[in-house]
This record gives structure tokens, sequence and C-alpha cells, in this order.
């Protein structure tokens, strides 16, 4: 892996589904899905905004303009929530681009509008600065400072986005809902390794025991096996759990990611952890 750079990923929420709290919960934290690649001092780049963003709201100064990219992965409700609650984004200095699936004909910017108005929330998209930008993305690339950033298909319901994110020769992909193709646990599409190939770090989804899978088997997730099997026929050797079951416990997680780990020595995956609400990755 490149070193010598100050290239920082921090987890901000890393939870599946629906935010979570109780004392069995806290290692891991109860925040929903949103991660923070900062370098240096180019514009952060955040994947999904749960919940979880309302800690970097905290984190970056709440009465301070923020310049970012957010990247969506689609817009389930656990990817989306923590949008109107990140203050800089209310700053009428703020500048952010927020890239994200079209929902068949609808735009991104026509889905957010819908789920962020009256009677649910009380402003509207329209509202918010105008240095705030809501773009589809789908199956491309595209530059942002010195980030290459790739959107594509991840299997899962509906619309979804993984992003691959490219800085100064490290690569980190971005996967947090994937659904297991059932009876077919070795088999991964073309679009999803095409987004992880050779990456430093995968952030994968790892949302349910074997047997949750058994009985959810078309709720759009996976096993941490499996997430590990996208590692290995990507070729990558750092793997790090993400989007954990809102009913899964911190001994739960633990467990999960021991077994993973157990796993992984056969698949040449050298690093599985679980991401926990806090943890920075320096890469
Ligand atoms: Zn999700
Ligand atoms: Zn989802």
């Amino acid at each position: 892996m490149p070193s010598g750079n100050n290239l920082r990923v921090t987890f901000y929420g890393v939870r599946g589904s629906t935010p979570c709290s109780s004392d069995a919960l806290r290692r891991y934290g109860g925040n929903t899905s949103c991660v923070v690649i900062e370098n240096d001092d180019q514009a952060p780049i955040v994947c999904d905004v749960g919940t979880g963003l309302r800690n970097f709201g905290a984190a970056w100064g709440q009465v301070r303009p923020v310049e970012a990219t957010m990247l969506i992965s689609h817009l389930h409700w656990d990817h989306v929530q923590g949008l109107p609650f990140f203050n800089p984004i209310h700053h009428h200095n703020s500048a952010v681009t927020l890239y994200g699936p079209p929902h068949g004909e609808q735009s991104m910017r026509e889905s957010f509008s819908g789920l962020m108005r009256p009677p649910y929330f009380p402003i509207c998209c329209d509202q918010l600065p105008r240095g705030v930008r809501f773009l589809d993305a789908k199956s491309e690339s595209f530059v942002v400072g010195d980030a290459k950033i790739t959107a594509g298909n991840v299997p899962h319901v509906g619309d979804t986005n993984g992003y691959r994110i490219e800085i100064d020769g490290v690569v980190i992909a971005y996967l947090p809902d994937h659904q297991e193709p059932v009876g077919s646990p070795t088999s991964v599409a073309a679009s999803v390794l095409e987004l992880c190939d050779g990456a430093d770090v995968i952030i994968h989804d790892a949302q349910f025991t074997a047997e949750e899978l058994k009985s959810r088997p078309h709720w759009g997730h996976c096993t941490p096996r499996y997430a590990l099997e996208v590692a290995a026929q990507a070729g990558v050797d750092r793997l790090v759990l993400f989007h954990h079951d809102p009913w899964h416990d911190d001994d739960t997680v633990d467990s999960l990611a021991q077994m993973c780990r157990e796993e992984a020595k056969d698949l040449g995956v050298r690093h599985v952890i679980a991401a926990s609400e806090g943890l920075v990755l320096r890469l």
C-alpha cells in the first residue's frame, strides 16, 4: 500500500437499515452509513449521508461553510437521513455536490425532493443554499480535486451504486449494500469486481449471518463470508465489514469478524476488521 500521504478514512456511521441505540451496541455504534475520506487540504469526500453525517458536522464545525463531494449509494433511508441534520450544508457559502443513482426516469434530485419536504421535514431541497447540487451518476467516472471516482452498479434492491475512489495511488472501494446471489455464494457481478479490482481496502456490506440470509434471501444484503469472497476475487487483502445489522450487538459483530478472519487466511485476505463508529484508517 502506498504511504507517505495524509489520507484518512473516518467512519461516522456503520449501521445498516435503521439507527439504533442500546448499551449492547455501544462499541460499534448505532448511526447509519457515513464514511468520510480526507486528504491534506482537499475537500472531503463523503460516502453516504446516513445519520452518522450529523457527527461529521460536529467535527467539521457547525457554523463553518463546507465544500464537499457526497457519493450516495442509493436512496434508502439509512443512506440519506443525515443530510438535513448536517448543519454546514445550510451555510450560504457551502458548496456541496451530491452524486447518486437516478431511479428509473426519476433524477436523484427528484428522489431527494420527495423525502425532504413537508410534512416529513420542515424544509425542501429547493431551500438549501444555491451551492448544493444533486447530480445523477451511473456507471461512469469523474474527477473531483485529486480524486478519480468511479460509480458502478451493485446488485441490491433498486438502483444502487458502489464507488471506487482513487487518490494519490490509493484505491478505496465502497459497497455498503450488496445482494448475495441466492444459492450461488461464489458468483460476483462483473461490475462489482471492476469497482473492487486490486483496491487497497474494500468497505463492504456484512449485514447477515448465514442463517439470517436464509430467511431473508432477497432483502439485498450478504454475509461477511460473501464480502470475503468479493475481496478475494478482486485481489484485495484488506476488508472492512460494514453496514452491521441493527439487531447485532457488539459481541455478535465481534464473533462475525473473528469467523471471517479465520476463513480469510485460506483466501489470501490478510486484514479483516469490523467498522466501528469513530474508527480512522490511515492509508
Ligand atoms: Zn443500507
Ligand atoms: Zn439499501
